[in-house]
């Protein structure tokens, strides 16, 4: 509805008077007025039947008359409540002012004396019109208002919309029922009280206070939004938030206009789920695995990561679907789906990508989480019985491995790879894994078998401590020795520290095995003194893992306590990788046990991260030079020449000096020209188990071309 135009129609003006002279006169004078058509009377009851029928706009009447008079005219008009606003003017000659004060009494609006003043009639008859007109607009204007705000009131009432409106602060001034049904919060029970009663906790803080500079600012703000129900449940809702001004154009309120999409966006979230997920298992599928695969793949090449893929076929599964039945085959799918997401980490994605296929992203594949102890715990996994309908179901996996980088370069490829690295069933039977790349499935396999026996390699005693003489160069006499770790599996056969040991430090077992060299090695010194041999030091490896650990202080007094051993004939090897990363608590345990008495050792020194700072941040007593640099000083002049500065270097910080990897008698003159004082290597003998090692002791051994000048 629009506003109404304003009032341009022509004004009626009724005369009412029984001198016929006397209404032509004001007929005249009232036609001088714009607008204006004059209607006149002398009979006074038909004048009153006529006003009280028809519009009009002013009525001029005269007092004196044959009934009915002036004032029952006025009287009979202003019964009738429409005309209360219609200007009345009295025209009367007489001077009793009683009669005045009547007429006012009972609705007339203003006086004329008789005889009539032309001018003065003209311009009173033309004011009241006026002000009549307007009036009568105001009333016009003011009903059309009411009208539209009950009209918009109504409409907010039954707006299947939620409408709020809150004062410039915040607080909540109305809520509409529409709110009341959505929320479960009553009118009494939100207002005065702020939006924030919704809030879910969804949302973050940027977003409220963009939000809320948005609308403050004069604007419009749309979002979406999750809302908490009085009732604890959630409710999605899109909303418009608009600021309300006066007609200073002051903000005054804000509204919002809110609308519940929940059932909208649940069906949205279903149909997403569709397309990405199996509805059978509940995994994710072909297309959203591809694309997580795509995405850890960006990050593995700006991470330096890798990424292990593998495809796990399950075997026999046809052969269930066909003697059992399809509900059975499902069912024996949903299982296998839970039994690989027990393998599942943070970050990986277990996905069914076929009818029996499965995929498995490892998106961090390091040794921690490594792929081919994954894949064979999956093949044990699938191969314990599935129990459906009471029956025990076997079936087993074979599982493909690609890695990346390397065997692909682009989430189809790795897949495609993945799938061509299936042990095939003719192979070695049916079940187990295979990478698609053969060396690394050749050390896979191996470094899978060796974790595997090192678990209980101590547990059975495969564990030996050899011991290789450390030689003093100027007397040839064994004064040290260094003790190292063997190995014997009783499946593997003899494994080379170099092979096991970085896998026990991966794996923690280094710890307890450190515990038993240290053990053992202090137990063979007390054997050693028992059988009167001279005093030997002995220098123990021992690796980050172990110096991570405060309990090795225990381990190593406990050692020293039981078997009566001097803590100073015990050395603590560290290498320089060590140093590297030293992290305070490290220092401080170094510090314990060389407090105790025990002597340190900087091993294989000069193997790439000497650094001369890392030999002053702890008080080592001895330093090992690498093999690698012993075994070429005879032959380039660069190494000889490191070498010599190693040695004075040490020196100079008051370090005693070993050569590891004495192989050759020019070696050790070398050595002996640059005053190194100890040597060790093959030179003098290899590492030999504790007899052995007995035995050149008790012998007295000295080396005879060590001591040659
Ligand atoms: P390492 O501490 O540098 O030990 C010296 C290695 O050099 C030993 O190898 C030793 O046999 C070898 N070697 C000594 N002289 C010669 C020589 O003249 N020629 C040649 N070719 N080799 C020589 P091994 O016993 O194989 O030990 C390898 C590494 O394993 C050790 O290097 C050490 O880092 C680690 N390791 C050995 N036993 C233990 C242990 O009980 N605990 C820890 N944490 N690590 C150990
Ligand atoms: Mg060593
Ligand atoms: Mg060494």
């Amino acid at each position: 509805m629009s506003l109404p135009s304003p009032v341009i129609a022509a004004q009626r003006a009724v005369v009412i008077d029984d001198s016929a002279s006397a209404v032509a006169l004001m007929l005249q004078l009232l036609e001088t007025i714009e607008g204006c058509q004059p209607v006149g009377f002398t009979d006074s009851a038909q004048a009153l039947s006529w006003c009280l029928n028809n519009d009009l706009d002013l009525l001029i009447v005269d007092y004196e008359m044959p009934p009915p008079n002036g004032l029952s005219i006025i009287e009979a008009f202003r019964d009738d409540k429409s005309k209360a606003a219609i200007p009345v003017v009295m025209v009367t000659s007489t001077e009793d002012v009683d009669v005045r004060y009547m007429a006012l009494q009972i609705g007339a609006t203003d006086f004329l004396s008789k005889p009539i003043d032309h001018v003065e009639f003209a311009a009173r008859m033309r004011n009241l019109l006026a002000s009549y007109r307007a009036s009568k607009t105001l009333a016009e204007v003011s009903l059309w208002l009411t009208d539209e705000v009950r009209k918009t009131s109504m409409v907010i009432r039954q707006s299947p919309t939620s409408v709020v409106i809150t004062d410039r602060s915040g607080i909540i001034e109305y809520v509409n029922p529409k709110f009341t049904e959505t929320t479960g919060y009553r009118p009494d029970e939100a207002i005065g009280k702020r939006p924030s009663i919704l809030e879910s906790g969804d949302a973050s803080p940027e977003m409220h206070q963009e939000l809320w500079d948005t609308i403050t600012s004069g604007n419009e703000w749309r979002g979406t939004f999750q809302n908490r129900r009085k009732d604890g449940t959630l409710v999605w809702e899109q909303a418009l938030i608009s600021p309300i001004r006066d007609s200073s154009g002051a903000i005054t309120n804000f509204v919002a206009i809110t609308e519940d999409i929940t059932l909208h966006r649940e069906y949205e979230a279903r149909l997403e789920w569709q397309a990405n997920y199996d509805s059978l298992t509940g995994l994710p599928n072909r297309m959203l695995v591809l694309d997580r695969l795509g995405q850890a793949m960006a990050l593995a090449n700006r991470n330096n990561g890798q990424i292990a893929v593998m495809l796990v076929d399950l075997d026999r599964f046809k052969a269930v679907n066909d003697t059992m039945g399809h509900d059975a085959g499902d069912e024996v799918l949903r299982q296998v789906a839970k039994r690989l997401l027990i393998e599942q980490r943070q970050a990986d994605t277990v996905a069914r990508v076929g009818n029996d296929e499965f995929v498995m992203v490892l998106s961090d594949a390091s040794e921690s989480h490594s792929p081919q102890a994954v894949a064979a715990r999956i093949c044990e996994r699938l191969e314990a019985p599935f129990i459906i309908g009471g029956d025990e179901i076997f079936i087993s996996a074979s599982i493909g491995i690609a890695i990346f980088p390397g065997n692909g370069v682009t989430a189809q490829d790795l897949l495609r790879s993945a799938t061509a690295a299936i042990p095939s069933a003719d192979a070695e039977g049916r079940g187990g894994w295979r990478f698609f790349t053969p060396e690394l499935d050749a050390s896979a396999r191996r470094r899978l078998a060796i974790e595997a026996n090192l678990r209980h390699a101590l547990a059975q005693g495969e564990f030996q401590v050899y011991y290789h003489p450390l030689v003093d160069v100027p007397s040839g006499r064994i004064l040290a020795a260094e003790a190292l770790l063997r190995w014997t599996s009783s499946e593997l056969g003899p494994v080379m520290p170099d092979h096991f040991i970085p896998i026990a430090e991966e794996t923690g077992l280094i710890v307890s095995i450190g515990a038993w060299v240290i053990e053992t090695v202090c137990r063979d010194m007390a054997q050693w003194a028992k059988q009167g041999l001279p005093p030997v030091r002995v220098a123990i490896n021992v690796s980050s893992r172990q110096l991570a650990d405060r309990a090795l202080l225990d381990v190593v007094g406990n050692a020293l306590g039981a078997h009566g051993v001097a803590a100073g004939l015990l050395e603590l090897e560290v290498t320089e990788r060590l140093l590297l990363d030293q992290s305070p608590h490290t220092l401080t345990l170094l510090g314990d046990l060389k407090g105790m008495g025990l002597r340190f050792s900087i091993d294989d020194f000069g193997t790439g991260y000497s650094s001369m700072s890392y030999l002053t941040s702890f008080p080592f007593d001895v330093l090992k030079i690498d093999r690698s640099f012993i075994s070429k000083v005879t032959e380039h002049s660069q190494d000889k020449a490191l070498t010599q500065a190693i040695i004075a270097m040490a020196h100079s910080l008051d370090l005693e000096i070993v050569a590891e990897g004495v192989e050759t008698a020019e070696q050790l003159a070398f050595l002996r020209a640059n005053g190194c004082e100890f040597a060790q290597g093959y030179l003098f003998t290899r590492p030999i188990p504790v007899d052995a090692f007995a035995k050149l002791l008790k012998d007295g051994v000295q080396y005879a071309f060590a001591a040659r000048a």
